[in-house]
């Protein structure tokens, strides 16, 4: 809860001007907090009258930051395949330890020999690499996962935690951070450090994707952030880098799970493989209908592409969810997405503009796809659409 000194207040209102939950005003000349507090504490960093304050827990001594030292990166590790974004992330990790100066490490978790993974991380820029191994970990769970992992940044006190913001690293990771009792800033777009006094600055979308927040954990550690897949660059594999490995045994109680895994089911994932697509054909509410969004379908088809669609589209069900892109969908990184109807929507932009080249087709030339187009097509996708598959199929 929030504690205001009445006797301190002056009533000067920065705390009102910097409460973006509008949860502090001042009444009669003092500040008065309401229901709506978040505890975000900016009221607190802007009071130049010392007059606000958040208690910490009773029994909770503010921890020492400088024993708080490195870079840690999960690598995520299944089916005896490092995720792509364990890559990413070390691409990111080993350009903010450099700025720190410190180590970069990354963490695996899995069953049998993790040797090999362990090599490609080093190759990919960690500079040590906790290996913990055990037949039990074949089938991930939030316990032992969370259990080895928690226990590891306990030892060894990493001040930056990083980890994929896939269906594994959205499951455990907050499970993590509270088991530390850290802040966890979920789908950041930019990581960085703030020279002053090294914090991590964690940047993701807010508020519907309106604003970019620049999140940061003055006063806990570690700090922790998971990115989506396809956001960072990995660095180029260099097989000269040298790290070490350090293998981890984990405790029985460590692999004590509350959860059995009965079966496993492989998703069809041949027919929405968005992730891995060098060509990316997208359509959106300009389709008016199902029958019309099949047009897509044959465009991609034509040029050996997979389909996306807005959130409008899937929301119209012309096509299914694991088809969206964007902030509540995938991310995608392709050489060549093609956006047909689609008007370039904040939320729809934050899950493709990195592709490298972005065709766009859209009869309205104020669209904002345009603004974030290599080339754009001014016209009715019902006419250009059908216009461009036929030169395809021609030019065979
Ligand atoms: C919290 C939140 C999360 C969201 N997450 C996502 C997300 O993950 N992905 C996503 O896509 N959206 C998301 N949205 C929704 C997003 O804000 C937009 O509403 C959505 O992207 C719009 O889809 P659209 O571009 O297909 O439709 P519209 O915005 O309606 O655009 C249709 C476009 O088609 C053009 N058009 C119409 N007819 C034709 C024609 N015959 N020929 C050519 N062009 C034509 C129009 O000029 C228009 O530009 C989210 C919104 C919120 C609030």
């Amino acid at each position: 809860m929030l504690k205001i000194d009445a006797e301190a207040c002056i009533g000067c209102g920065l705390c009102e001007q910097a409460c973006t939950f509008a949860a502090i005003r001042v009444e009669e000349g003092v500040a008065v907090v309401g229901d709506n507090c978040t505890l975000c504490g900016a009221c607190v960093e802007v009071c130049e009258a010392g007059a606000l304050n958040i208690p910490r827990e009773a029994g909770k001594e503010p921890i020492d930051l400088s024993s708080w030292s490195g870079i840690w990166v999960y690598a995520e590790y299944r089916r005896e395949r490092l995720a792509p974004v364990a890559l990413e992330l070390l691409g990111a990790g080993r350009r903010l330890a450099d700025k720190r100066g410190v180590e970069l490490a990354a963490v695996l978790i899995g069953p049998g020999d993790l040797d090999q993974a362990a090599a490609e991380l080093i190759a990919h820029g960690a500079d040590r690499v906790f290996a913990a191994a055990d037949p039990s970990l074949a089938e991930f769970s939030d316990d032992s996962y969370g259990n080895i992992l928690a226990d590891l940044i306990r030892r060894h006190q990493p001040e930056i935690v990083l980890a994929g913001a896939t269906a594994l690293g959205r499951s455990f990771i907050p499970r993590v951070a509270t088991m530390l009792a850290a802040g966890l800033t979920a789908d950041c777009t930019e990581l960085d450090i703030r020279a002053e006094d090294g914090a991590l600055l964690q940047t993701r979308p807010a508020f519907g994707g309106n604003i970019m927040a620049t999140i940061v954990c003055p006063r806990t550690r570690p700090q922790m952030a998971t990115v989506r897949p396809m956001v960072m660059k990995p660095l180029d594999r260099n097989e000269k880098r040298r790290g070490e490995i350090v293998r981890v045994e984990p405790e029985l109680s460590q692999l004590d799970s509350r959860t059995r895994v009965l079966e496993s089911v492989a998703a069809d994932l041949d027919r929405v493989n968005l992730a891995e697509a060098d060509v990316v054909v997208a359509g959106g509410r300009g389709l008016e209908n199902a029958e019309g969004f099949a047009l897509v379908s044959r465009l991609a088809e034509t040029l050996g592409g997979a389909v996306a669609a807005s959130r409008a589209a899937v929301d119209s069900g012309w096509i299914p969810y694991p088809h969206q892109v964007g902030q509540t969908g995938k991310t995608v990184a392709p050489k060549i997405y093609i956006a047909c109807g689609i008007s370039g929507a904040i939320q729809h932009l934050v899950g493709m503009q990195s592709a490298e080249t972005i065709i766009a087709i859209n009869r309205d030339p104020d669209a904002p796809i345009f603004n974030v187009a290599t080339h754009g097509i001014v016209g009715d996708v019902f006419e250009v659409i059908p216009k461009l598959i036929e030169r395809l199929e021609k030019s065979r």
